[in-house]
Formats: C-alpha cells, sequence, structure tokens
C-alpha cells in the first residue's frame, strides 16, 4: 500500500485564513509541501505579498476581514467562479486581548468573539455551500489550549476558544452527511507575535517549559503534521475531533 499517498494534497486547493505570518503562514507552508495550491488571507495585502512570495508552489491571496461576512462572501464565491473549487478550509485567523475580567473592555470582547468565533461561522458557511455542492471538503478549526483550559486574565479568549471546540462538534455533525470532514487542532503555547508579550517575559518563558511535559514552547513548524493528516484523504473517518498538539500541556495538571 502506499500510504503516504493517503497525505498527499496534489491537485487540492487550501485557504488559511490569517497567514500572513505566525501558525496560519506555517501551515500554508506546510500544506503547500503536501503539494496543495494555497489562498493565503488575511487584513493587509502587502503582508500577504510578502508572505506568498516566501512559499515554492502556486499561491493566491485574498484580502478580506474574517468578521466581515458581505466581504468574505463576495471574494470566495468569485475566487471560486474564476479560479476553482476551494477543498480545504484553515479557519485559523484569531486574536487576543490580555486584562483582568473585571476591568475587561465590552468593545473588546467583542472584538475578540467576532474575531475568533464569528469569523467560523462566517467563512466555514461561505466554504462549506460549495463544498456541500461537490459532496466534499476538508474544514480545520484552529482552536487553542484554551479550548480546554483557563487561565487568568484571559477569560473571554478562553470562552471563545471553547466555542470553537463545540462549534467543531456541530459542523460536524451538520455537515458530515454531506461529505465534509470538520476537526479543530487546538495548539499549547507556541512563539508568535501574539503571544510576543508572553515570549518576552522570562518568568512565563519559565513556567510554559514547567508546566509542559515537553519542556518547552512549540516551533509552528510542529502544527504542520497535524494539518497535513486533517486536511487528506487519511482523515476520512475523522470528524468533530479537537487534536491537542501542546507537548503535553493539557494531558496533566
Ligand atoms: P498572529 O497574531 O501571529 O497572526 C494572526 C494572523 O491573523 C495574521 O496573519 C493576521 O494578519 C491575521 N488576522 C488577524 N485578524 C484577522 C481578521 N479579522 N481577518 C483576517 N485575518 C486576520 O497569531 P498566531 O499565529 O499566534 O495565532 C493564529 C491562531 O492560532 C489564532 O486563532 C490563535 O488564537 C491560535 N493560537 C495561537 C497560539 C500561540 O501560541 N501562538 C496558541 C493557541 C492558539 P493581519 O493582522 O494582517 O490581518
Amino acid at each position: 500500500m502506499d500510504t503516504l499517498k493517503l497525505f498527499d494534497l496534489s491537485g487540492k486547493r487550501a485557504l488559511i485564513t490569517g497567514s500572513s505570518r505566525g501558525i496560519g503562514f506555517a501551515l500554508a507552508k506546510g500544506l503547500a509541501g503536501a503539494g496543495a495550491e494555497v489562498i493565503l488571507n488575511g487584513r493587509n495585502a502587502d503582508a500577504l505579498a510578502e508572505a506568498a512570495s516566501q512559499i515554492d508552489g502556486t499561491t493566491h491571496t485574498l484580502v478580506f476581514d474574517a468578521t466581515d461576512l458581505p466581504a468574505i462572501q463576495a471574494a470566495i464565491d468569485a475566487f471560486e467562479a474564476d479560479i476553482g473549487p476551494i477543498d480545504i478550509l484553515i479557519n485559523n485567523a484569531g486574536m487576543q486581548h490580555r486584562e483582568a475580567l473585571e476591568d475587561f473592555p465590552a468593545d473588546a470582547f467583542d472584538r475578540l468573539m467576532k474575531t475568533n468565533v464569528y469569523s467560523l461561522f462566517n467563512v466555514g458557511q461561505t466554504c462549506a455551500r460549495h463544498m456541500i455542492k461537490r459532496g466534499s471538503g476538508k474544514i480545520i478549526n484552529i482552536g487553542s489550549i484554551q479550548t480546554a483550559l483557563a487561565r487568568p486574565s484571559i477569560a473571554p479568549y478562553t470562552a471563545s476558544k471553547g466555542a470553537v471546540g463545540n462549534f467543531t462538534k456541530g459542523m460536524a455533525t451538520d455537515w458530515g452527511p454531506k461529505g465534509l470532514q470538520v476537526n479543530a487542532i487546538a495548539p499549547g503555547y507556541f512563539k508568535t507575535e501574539l503571544n510576543e508579550a508572553l515570549v518576552n517575559d522570562p518568568e512565563f518563558s519559565a513556567w510554559v517549559a514547567k508546566r509542559t511535559p515537553a519542556g518547552r514552547w512549540g516551533n509552528v513548524d510542529e502544527l504542520i503534521g497535524a494539518a497535513v493528516y486533517l486536511s487528506s484523504d487519511a482523515s476520512s473517518f475523522t470528524n468533530g475531533i479537537t487534536l491537542f498538539v501542546d507537548g503535553g500541556m493539557s494531558a496533566c495538571v
């Protein structure tokens, strides 16, 4: 049996939201390395063009804000009509805001929910409508260790990433019978811009090293294997799960 062929993404096209940098960019590079054509997304056209120039293979860029449903529908429907099917969607765009819950500004709560949860509805539904017509498609939602566990000063983020886990189950339940597989990846602590304040805090880094069985921060490339698996034929009977890639953090107290 040609087992590696199960993971081959040649001939597939993948849209990764929030892929100008960080985890989204690493996943775009990783899927391209498995043969997929990748579509980079973010709100800054220059940053996307620069990111695309660093990926080998066919790349496209789609500029939209993942909280803006009409803009998303216009961009994705035009892409499907002009260029072709989007077979794989990774809902990765996300944000963080750290503040004690009693002081947390209402507008930051609103922005966080729109970016981390509404975006899954907006981009997920728009892509799924096309996938359902074809009877196949893969959607991967990016959760977090906070899909399972809380930490001080990020209660709204924890709520939003908890929602990602259950939304994934709901999408798999509604769209599984229509030929789609919808799963989530929950990363532990990875060094990216989103976590810059924590990376630069030696006390926090020491806590990550002590709290994580792997004894260190994750490297964004360590998320690629999970993303390729969940994007490929290898996961044809996997639906509704959240795969924790966290160096073992969620396994222990
Ligand atoms: P970064 O802040 O490094 O990158 C975020 C990306 O999303 C950028 O490309 C940004 O581009 C884009 N983006 C932000 N808001 C929007 C929006 N409204 N519409 C479209 N694109 C947007 O974040 P990370 O790579 O660290 O995080 C990516 C995902 O992984 C998030 O969902 C995060 O919650 C999750 N995660 C991260 C962890 C970590 O340790 N880093 C751990 C667990 C989960 P631009 O600003 O130009 O639009």
